[in-house]
């Protein structure tokens, strides 16, 4: 493809080649004023210089384009699962129990990490929870067009029935064609009236499928730990129905479920892979930032080498610490995701001014 020469583009531009060197290296990118750079590096520099360039948007999408993947290379996953609720109706209560449940039964003394996001195994069979139960994370993350969870689990208690949050998370399922499975919590509770929560669900278009309707809802209590498998059972069965698949043999693609600066580790966020897996040493591109997978472990603070599809796992070594709902594109090619990760702090600068410039007028006509 084309080149231009580092000094033959500061004289186009009417700027000093040391400058444009300057510019270069905080891109990583080590430069003598006669290096050819292809296009892509000429459209960075010339719009780090104020120039307009109208092919940005076009170059990225292209750089993370991906080829559909072919039916025979797809590959059985395991689920997604967000548990949502009205507050108070047992969405911490229920995923603590069934995590501990599955901890004490599966290995023993396995000390769980919080990264956001854990799985259970049932019958040989994986399930993955997103831990940060609660309606933000999943509608800041729809809200970035990010899809990560295939299933709801609707926790409504049984002792005070359908309130403003379960309806909002009725909604929100249903907007975002996502199944839901009704988990009605606290049956141990004497004043526990699931008849009744069955028939205010009803109006909801819930219908329980034991009075004929398609919605699966298991009576439970996360305090006695009550058919706590069975719900899981019940989550696999949906799995099933919807035939979830994945490509695990490629670079991965992923969602950020969570992240944080950390002191020691630097910014540490967890990757929930959804397709693709992620190896150690992969280099990656989240958000405005870039990076290298330095390290993994999983929820149970174990070290891992590779991640496949429906897997969470924190990762170390990215720039910068991304934002939830951010999606993670590894690549081989660092160079590449360097370039991504500029464009992008470019493209956001860019809005960021047009907010500025757009305040300062108003300011003026306020003046006027
Ligand atoms: P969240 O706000 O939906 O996360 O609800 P929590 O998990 O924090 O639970 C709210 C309260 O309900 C706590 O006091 C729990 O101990 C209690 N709770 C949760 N599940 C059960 C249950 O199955 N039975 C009884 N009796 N209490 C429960
Ligand atoms: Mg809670």
């Amino acid at each position: 493809s084309e080149t231009i020469t580092v000094g033959e583009l500061a004289k186009r531009m009417g700027v000093k080649a040391n400058d444009l060197i300057r510019v270069l290296m905080k891109m990583g990118l080590m430069a003598t004023i006669n290096h050819p750079l292809d296009v892509d590096t000429a459209t960075l520099l010339a719009t780090e210089f104020g120039y307009e360039i109208e092919n940005v948007a076009v170059d990225l999408d292209e750089m993370m384009e991906t080829t559909p993947d072919a039916p025979e290379s797809l590959v059985k996953r395991s689920p997604v699962v967000t548990i949502m609720g009205h507050v108070d109706h047992g969405k911490t209560s229920l995923l603590d129990a069934i995590r501990e449940a599955n901890v004490i039964a599966g290995e023993a003394g396995g000390i769980t990490q919080h990264i956001g996001a854990y799985d259970v195994e049932l019958n040989g069979r994986k399930i993955t929870f997103l831990d940060t139960p609660g309606h933000e994370a999943f509608t800041a993350m729809r809200a970035r067009g990010a899809k990560v969870t295939d299933i709801v689990i609707l926790v409504v208690a049984a002792d005070d029935g359908v309130m403003p949050q379960t309806r909002e998370a009725i909604n929100h399922s249903k907007a975002a064609g996502v199944p839901i499975i009704v988990a009605i919590n606290k049956i141990d509770k004497p004043e526990a009236k699931p008849e009744r929560v069955k028939q205010e669900l009803t109006e909801h278009g819930l219908v329980s499928e034991e009075w004929g309707g398609d919605t699966t809802m298991v009576e439970v209590s996360a305090k006695k730990r009550l058919n706590l498998e069975e719900l899981l059972e019940m989550v696999l069965l949906q799995a099933d129905v919807m035939d979830l698949k994945a490509n695990p043999d490629k670079e991965a693609r992923g969602t950020i479920v969570e992240a944080k600066l950390d002191k020691g580790r630097g910014p540490v966020a967890t990757v929930l892979v959804q397709e693709g897996t992620l190896k150690l040493g992969d280099y990656c591109v989240v958000g405005i930032h870039s990076g290298r997978v330095r390290a993994m472990q999983n929820d149970r603070g174990d070290k891992v080498v590779e991640a496949g599809p429906a897997m969470p796992v924190e990762v170390i070594g990215l720039s910068g610490v991304p934002d939830a709902g951010d999606i993670f594109v590894a690549m081989k090619d660092e160079k590449q995701a360097k370039e991504i990760a500029t464009l992008r702090q470019i493209k956001q600068r860019e809005v960021e001014l047009a907010k500025h410039s757009k305040l300062s007028l108003e300011q003026l006509y306020e003046k006027i």
